[in-house]
């Protein structure tokens, strides 16, 4: 079965379109950069997690699964300048990003 993708040229895939096995492996490695203790390792991660899930890895070498409180599973550039930070965290890797389409979409009622 083909595998219809957005015809726009950002660097995004949807989770939920990915396999549960997938899906498994790609929050494994996210809690592990989360976590990870060096720049290296943590771009290592974020390299395996992008191959896995078959996204083009951005230049910012930094993805995220959107963290909106829609049921939104935009896998998407982490550095894109239309997504939105909706929280950092103190002590980890990974702050709460918004997917740039959750952030047009939602910005009247933010
Ligand atoms: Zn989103
Ligand atoms: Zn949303």
């Amino acid at each position: 079965m083909a595998v219809i993708t957005h015809a726009h040229t950002r660097p995004e895939t949807d989770y939920y379109a990915l396999p549960a096995t997938l899906q498994d492996a790609f929050d494994e490695l996210m809690e592990q950069a989360d976590q990870a203790g060096t720049t290296d390792h943590f771009l290592t991660l974020m390299a395996r997690a992008a191959s896995l899930t078959g996204i083009r890895l951005p230049a910012s070498g930094d993805i995220r699964r959107c963290a909106c409180s829609c049921i939104c599973g935009c896998i998407f550039d982490a550095e894109d300048p239309d997504a939105h930070v909706i929280e950092w965290t103190d002590g980890y890797n990974l702050g709460r990003l918004q997917c740039p389409t959750c952030h047009d979409r939602h910005s009247e009622t933010a």
